[in-house]
């Protein structure tokens, strides 16, 4: 199987090839390509480790680094966007898109014409660009399988089911870090608090996203393009262990839930072995150590991005990307310390009820290079704009 990783250097692209490692055992896995940022000593190490075709870094300024540690190793080096790009362009049997937030949709669209099973862990893709996503897999034959652990879930769940009969998917939070602070003590958090997530081990980005809760918000939306769902097919519950990753009620109201251990790789190698499945080297689900399962309703007064994103999955348009952009500069801003916690929703709601953003809640843009330039003007407005 022809395998290329995109953002191999980070959380979900190392639990890949941890996955890998192992499974090459027995599993016939050839690397292509990985690709990176500006973490060269790992993007390098895993190279020569896995004898890869080609390694990228998205940083222009890091190629001559690149070139001088694989000096004496028989690997194309290549940096930049273009260069990502041209990456989709080799073709695999398996390609992951995991690199953090915008800059990870563009190679995840151009990944769908190129690649036979695109496992996207970039939720940003679906929402900025739900629906070409769909329709260009669907053009070009190739298949989207879900790594988010809430829609791997959700996925496994629906498995061979009949859509109509899915009555509601409820999407499971761990609550963050913040679960049990009140809305007061939320104002003054540090960034480094936001960072240290309970359940999960994962990238600083998505780690404060979950803390705001703007992880699920995201979530909300990546699941109604992913699973064609309508607004009030969709629920959020907080669900402190982290055990069960969604859940499915069917219209006789049954409900089928995913549990396993909060390690990524299960989803990663269901999306890889797919549609088989085989054994993993993760640890067993003991549920007898589990003291509790257990639930609780989201505050949405304490995590308003839930509400944020209950009003993008009501439009049809591409608020998707406006959203997603004003997050992104949003969480820039609190990690630079220019703006507190509970501001990047401020933020987010300012931006979306510009009276010039109107139009895109019923303009769906249907080309990657209107979703790229209607995300640049958004940043711009955002990095701008008082609060
Ligand atoms: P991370 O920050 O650990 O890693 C991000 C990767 O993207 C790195 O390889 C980095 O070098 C690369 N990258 C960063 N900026 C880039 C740029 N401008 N251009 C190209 N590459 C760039 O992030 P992560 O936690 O692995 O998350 C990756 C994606 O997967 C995100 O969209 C996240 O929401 C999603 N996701 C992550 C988890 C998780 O457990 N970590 C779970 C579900 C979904
Ligand atoms: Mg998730």
């Amino acid at each position: 199987m022809k395998i290329i990783i995109f953002g191999s250097t980070g959380s979900i692209g190392q639990s890949t090839l941890s996955l890998i490692r192992i499974l090459k055992n027995t599993q016939n896995f050839k690397i292509l390509a990985l690709t990176g940022n500006d973490n060269i000593d790992q993007l390098c190490k895993d190279a020569i480790e896995f004898n890869v075709k080609r390694v990228v870094t998205a940083n222009k300024n890091c190629i001559f680094q690149l070139k001088q540690k694989l000096s004496s190793h028989n690997i194309e080096i290549y940096a930049g966007e273009e260069a990502i790009l041209d990456t989709a362009r080799m073709g695999a049997d398996w390609i992951i898109s995991a690199i953090v937030g915008f800059a990870g949709v563009p190679p995840t669209i151009e990944a769908v014409k190129h690649c036979k099973i695109v496992a996207v862990a970039n939720k940003e893709s679906l929402v900025c660009a739900g629906k070409l996503l769909i329709d260009t897999a669907i053009t070009f034959k190739s298949k989207l399988l879900p790594v988010d652990s809430e829609h791997n879930a959700i996925f496994q769940c629906i498995n061979s089911e009949n859509p109509k009969t899915i009555k509601k998917v409820t999407l499971t939070a761990s609550g963050g870090p913040f679960r049990n602070f009140t809305l007061s003590e939320m104002a003054n958090v540090t960034v480094a608090q936001a960072t240290n997530h309970p359940t999960w081990e994962m990238g600083k980005r998505i780690s404060i996203d979950s803390a705001s809760m703007f992880n699920k918000a995201l979530e909300l939306i990546e699941a109604k393009y992913f699973f064609d769902l309508k607004p009030n097919q969709l629920e959020v519950v907080i669900h402190p262990e982290s055990i069960i990753h969604s859940m499915v009620t069917f219209i006789d109201n049954s409900t089928l839930a995913q549990l396993c251990p909060n390690d990524m790789r299960n989803a990663i190698a269901h999306t890889l072995n797919y549609p088989e499945r085989k054994k993993i080297p993760i640890k067993d689900l003991d549920l007898t150590s589990l003291k509790n399962l257990s639930f609780e309703k989201v505050d949405e007064k304490k995590f308003p991005s839930i509400t944020l994103a209950r009003m993008i999955l009501k439009t049809k348009g591409s608020l998707g990307v406006v959203f997603n952009a004003a997050k992104e500069i949003a969480l820039d801003r609190f990690i630079s310390k220019d703006i507190k916690f509970l501001d990047m929703s401020n933020l987010v709601e300012k931006v979306l009820l510009l009276p010039e953003m109107n139009e895109f809640e019923y303009t769906l843009l249907n080309s990657i290079d209107e979703i790229i330039s209607l995300n640049n003007r958004v940043r711009q407005i955002s990095k701008e704009i008082r609060i």
